[in-house]
Protein backbone atom coordinates (compact mmCIF):
# COMPACT_ATOMS: atom_id res chain seq x y z
CA UNK A 1 0.00 0.00 0.00
CA UNK A 2 1.81 3.46 -1.28
CA UNK A 3 1.05 5.71 1.67
CA UNK A 4 -0.02 8.77 1.54
CA UNK A 5 2.43 11.52 3.50
CA UNK A 6 0.73 15.53 3.96
CA UNK A 7 3.20 18.14 4.06
CA UNK A 8 2.69 21.37 5.44
CA UNK A 9 3.70 24.90 3.69
CA UNK A 10 4.32 28.24 4.38
CA UNK A 11 1.98 30.70 3.03
CA UNK A 12 3.68 33.78 1.36
CA UNK A 13 3.41 36.00 -1.92
CA UNK A 14 4.15 35.53 -5.35
CA UNK A 15 3.29 38.74 -7.41
CA UNK A 16 1.36 39.87 -4.58
CA UNK A 17 -0.90 37.19 -4.27
CA UNK A 18 -0.78 34.56 -1.82
CA UNK A 19 0.06 31.21 -2.47
CA UNK A 20 1.49 27.94 0.11
CA UNK A 21 4.95 27.57 -0.71
CA UNK A 22 7.23 24.54 -0.13
CA UNK A 23 10.61 23.67 -1.13
CA UNK A 24 10.91 21.03 -3.80
CA UNK A 25 13.73 18.94 -1.62
CA UNK A 26 10.32 18.19 0.82
CA UNK A 27 8.34 16.99 -2.03
CA UNK A 28 11.50 14.63 -3.32
CA UNK A 29 12.33 13.30 -0.49
CA UNK A 30 8.67 12.06 0.03
CA UNK A 31 8.74 10.43 -3.22
CA UNK A 32 11.79 9.32 -3.40
CA UNK A 33 11.01 6.56 -0.69
CA UNK A 34 7.94 6.12 -2.35
CA UNK A 35 4.99 8.01 -0.69
CA UNK A 36 2.38 10.14 -1.91
CA UNK A 37 3.55 13.43 -1.23
CA UNK A 38 0.33 15.53 -0.09
CA UNK A 39 0.44 19.14 -0.14
CA UNK A 40 -1.71 20.78 2.70
CA UNK A 41 -2.51 24.65 2.69
CA UNK A 42 -3.08 26.19 6.33
CA UNK A 43 -6.94 26.05 6.15
CA UNK A 44 -9.30 26.38 9.64
CA UNK A 45 -7.94 24.26 12.49
CA UNK A 46 -11.40 22.85 12.63
CA UNK A 47 -10.49 20.75 9.23
CA UNK A 48 -7.85 19.46 11.50
CA UNK A 49 -9.64 16.30 12.01
CA UNK A 50 -10.71 15.51 8.59
CA UNK A 51 -7.76 16.12 6.66
CA UNK A 52 -5.91 13.44 8.98
CA UNK A 53 -8.36 10.79 8.13
CA UNK A 54 -7.36 11.69 4.33
CA UNK A 55 -3.68 10.62 5.40
CA UNK A 56 -1.33 7.80 6.54
CA UNK A 57 1.11 9.94 7.50
CA UNK A 58 2.64 13.58 7.87
CA UNK A 59 5.77 15.88 7.93
CA UNK A 60 5.79 19.40 9.46
CA UNK A 61 8.22 21.59 7.18
CA UNK A 62 9.90 24.29 8.09
CA UNK A 63 9.48 28.08 8.32
CA UNK A 64 9.25 31.02 10.47
CA UNK A 65 8.60 31.15 14.42
CA UNK A 66 5.82 29.67 16.75
CA UNK A 67 4.38 32.36 18.11
CA UNK A 68 5.49 32.22 22.01
CA UNK A 69 1.76 32.93 23.34
CA UNK A 70 1.23 29.14 22.80
CA UNK A 71 3.69 28.06 24.98
CA UNK A 72 2.60 30.87 27.55
CA UNK A 73 5.50 33.50 26.81
CA UNK A 74 6.14 36.57 25.91
CA UNK A 75 8.02 37.37 22.42
CA UNK A 76 11.34 37.90 22.89
CA UNK A 77 12.98 41.23 21.07
CA UNK A 78 14.87 38.50 18.64
CA UNK A 79 11.64 36.50 18.26
CA UNK A 80 11.48 36.35 14.39
CA UNK A 81 8.43 36.22 11.94
CA UNK A 82 5.40 35.14 12.97
CA UNK A 83 2.16 33.73 11.34
CA UNK A 84 -0.45 32.80 13.74
CA UNK A 85 -3.11 31.31 11.17
CA UNK A 86 -0.29 29.13 10.25
CA UNK A 87 0.72 28.55 14.10
CA UNK A 88 -3.15 27.63 14.58
CA UNK A 89 -3.68 25.28 11.57
CA UNK A 90 -0.18 23.48 12.50
CA UNK A 91 -0.96 22.84 15.79
CA UNK A 92 -4.50 21.77 15.39
CA UNK A 93 -3.01 19.09 12.63
CA UNK A 94 -0.31 17.91 15.30
CA UNK A 95 -2.58 17.22 17.74
CA UNK A 96 -4.98 15.73 15.37
CA UNK A 97 -1.93 13.59 14.39
CA UNK A 98 -0.76 12.08 17.41
CA UNK A 99 -5.06 11.62 18.37
CA UNK A 100 -4.89 9.26 15.35
CA UNK A 101 -1.76 7.94 15.48
CA UNK A 102 -0.39 8.70 12.47
CA UNK A 103 3.34 8.68 12.22
CA UNK A 104 4.84 12.62 12.10
CA UNK A 105 8.06 14.27 11.53
CA UNK A 106 8.76 17.68 12.35
CA UNK A 107 11.71 19.45 10.52
CA UNK A 108 13.08 22.32 12.04
CA UNK A 109 10.25 24.46 12.89
CA UNK A 110 8.15 21.60 12.28
CA UNK A 111 9.49 19.96 15.01
CA UNK A 112 9.53 22.83 17.55
CA UNK A 113 5.32 23.27 16.47
CA UNK A 114 4.96 19.50 17.14
CA UNK A 115 6.62 19.85 20.50
CA UNK A 116 4.20 23.16 21.01
CA UNK A 117 0.91 21.10 20.21
CA UNK A 118 1.98 18.78 23.33
CA UNK A 119 2.65 21.68 26.08
CA UNK A 120 6.52 22.32 25.32
CA UNK A 121 8.17 25.26 24.79
CA UNK A 122 10.74 27.03 23.08
CA UNK A 123 14.05 28.92 23.19
CA UNK A 124 13.19 31.86 21.33
CA UNK A 125 16.82 32.97 20.29
CA UNK A 126 19.61 30.80 20.60
CA UNK A 127 22.14 33.59 20.02
CA UNK A 128 21.13 34.53 23.54
CA UNK A 129 22.21 31.10 25.34
CA UNK A 130 25.03 29.70 23.31
CA UNK A 131 28.47 30.32 21.29
CA UNK A 132 27.75 27.86 19.11
CA UNK A 133 26.60 28.78 15.55
CA UNK A 134 23.44 26.94 15.08
CA UNK A 135 22.21 29.29 12.24
CA UNK A 136 24.49 28.64 9.15
CA UNK A 137 22.92 29.69 6.13
CA UNK A 138 26.02 29.57 3.55
CA UNK A 139 26.55 25.66 4.16
CA UNK A 140 22.86 24.69 4.33
CA UNK A 141 23.71 21.01 2.65
CA UNK A 142 26.92 20.68 4.79
CA UNK A 143 27.20 19.37 8.44
CA UNK A 144 28.19 22.45 10.49
CA UNK A 145 27.93 20.83 13.62
CA UNK A 146 27.43 17.76 15.23
CA UNK A 147 24.36 16.08 17.30
CA UNK A 148 24.97 12.97 19.97
CA UNK A 149 22.23 11.26 19.69
CA UNK A 150 20.99 9.18 22.89
CA UNK A 151 21.78 4.77 23.12
CA UNK A 152 18.41 2.79 23.25
CA UNK A 153 16.44 5.66 21.78
CA UNK A 154 14.47 4.83 18.44
CA UNK A 155 15.98 7.85 16.51
CA UNK A 156 19.33 5.97 17.03
CA UNK A 157 18.44 2.91 15.86
CA UNK A 158 17.00 4.43 12.41
CA UNK A 159 19.98 7.11 12.03
CA UNK A 160 22.19 4.17 13.13
CA UNK A 161 25.03 6.44 14.67
CA UNK A 162 25.86 7.76 18.13
CA UNK A 163 27.17 11.44 16.36
CA UNK A 164 25.69 12.45 13.37
CA UNK A 165 26.85 15.86 11.51
CA UNK A 166 24.14 17.85 10.79
CA UNK A 167 23.61 21.19 9.26
CA UNK A 168 22.04 23.92 11.25
CA UNK A 169 19.47 26.53 9.72
CA UNK A 170 17.19 27.42 12.88
CA UNK A 171 17.98 30.22 16.01
CA UNK A 172 15.06 28.44 17.69
CA UNK A 173 15.08 24.86 19.99
CA UNK A 174 13.08 23.02 22.19
CA UNK A 175 13.28 23.68 25.68
CA UNK A 176 10.73 21.87 27.57
CA UNK A 177 9.70 18.77 25.75
CA UNK A 178 6.16 18.43 25.45
CA UNK A 179 4.11 15.37 26.64
CA UNK A 180 4.68 12.48 25.26
CA UNK A 181 8.08 13.61 23.75
CA UNK A 182 11.18 12.88 25.16
CA UNK A 183 14.76 15.03 23.93
CA UNK A 184 17.05 12.30 22.38
CA UNK A 185 19.86 14.38 20.51
CA UNK A 186 21.80 17.34 21.83
CA UNK A 187 24.36 20.16 20.27
CA UNK A 188 27.64 19.93 22.40
CA UNK A 189 26.25 23.09 23.75
CA UNK A 190 23.56 21.26 25.07
CA UNK A 191 21.09 22.75 22.43
CA UNK A 192 18.29 20.09 22.00
CA UNK A 193 18.20 18.90 18.39
CA UNK A 194 15.59 16.03 18.24
CA UNK A 195 12.88 14.69 19.87
CA UNK A 196 11.13 11.82 19.57
CA UNK A 197 7.43 10.02 20.65
CA UNK A 198 7.31 7.80 23.28
CA UNK A 199 6.10 4.67 23.36
CA UNK A 200 3.59 4.48 20.23
CA UNK A 201 3.81 7.34 19.70
CA UNK A 202 5.90 7.12 15.65
CA UNK A 203 7.14 10.59 16.12
CA UNK A 204 10.78 12.30 15.23
CA UNK A 205 11.35 15.93 15.34
CA UNK A 206 14.32 17.28 14.44
CA UNK A 207 16.64 20.44 14.26
CA UNK A 208 18.53 20.11 11.65
CA UNK A 209 17.22 19.66 7.55
CA UNK A 210 17.51 16.03 6.62
CA UNK A 211 15.72 16.85 3.50
CA UNK A 212 18.88 18.80 2.50
CA UNK A 213 21.15 16.44 2.92
CA UNK A 214 19.60 12.82 1.79
CA UNK A 215 22.71 11.32 0.16
CA UNK A 216 24.33 11.62 3.65
CA UNK A 217 23.77 8.56 5.72
CA UNK A 218 21.95 9.01 8.80
CA UNK A 219 19.74 11.36 6.96
CA UNK A 220 17.27 9.56 4.12
CA UNK A 221 17.05 7.08 6.43
CA UNK A 222 14.56 9.31 8.39
CA UNK A 223 12.08 9.19 5.67
CA UNK A 224 12.26 6.15 4.43
CA UNK A 225 11.39 5.54 8.31
CA UNK A 226 8.42 8.16 7.77
CA UNK A 227 7.63 5.74 4.76
CA UNK A 228 7.93 2.44 6.08
CA UNK A 229 5.59 3.75 9.39
CA UNK A 230 3.16 5.20 7.25
CA UNK A 231 2.83 2.35 5.01
CA UNK A 232 1.95 0.10 8.37
CA UNK A 233 -0.46 2.99 9.27
CA UNK A 234 -1.84 2.64 6.48
CA UNK A 235 -2.37 -1.39 6.35
CA UNK A 236 -3.64 -0.98 10.19
CA UNK A 237 -6.53 2.02 8.88
CA UNK A 238 -7.76 0.08 6.48
CA UNK A 239 -8.00 -3.05 7.59
CA UNK A 240 -9.97 -1.25 11.14
CA UNK A 241 -13.45 -1.15 9.30
CA UNK A 242 -13.21 -4.57 8.59
CA UNK A 243 -12.56 -5.26 12.23
CA UNK A 244 -15.23 -3.24 13.18
CA UNK A 245 -17.98 -4.83 10.99
CA UNK A 246 -17.04 -8.12 12.48
CA UNK A 247 -16.87 -7.13 16.33
MN1 LIG B 1 21.75 23.18 15.40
Amino acid sequence: MVPRIGLTTSPTALEGRPVEALERVFVDAIDGVGAVPVILPVLDPARARSVVEGLDGMLFSGGGDVHPSWYNSLPSPHLGTVDPPRDAWEIALARAGVARGLPMMGICRGAQVINVALGGSLVQHLPDVTDLAHCVKEECSRPVHTVRIEGGSRLRTVVGTEVLGVNSLHHQAVAEVGDGLASVAWADDGTVEAVEGLARNRIFGVQWHPELMTASPGHGELFQWLAEESATSAKALASAPAATAAA
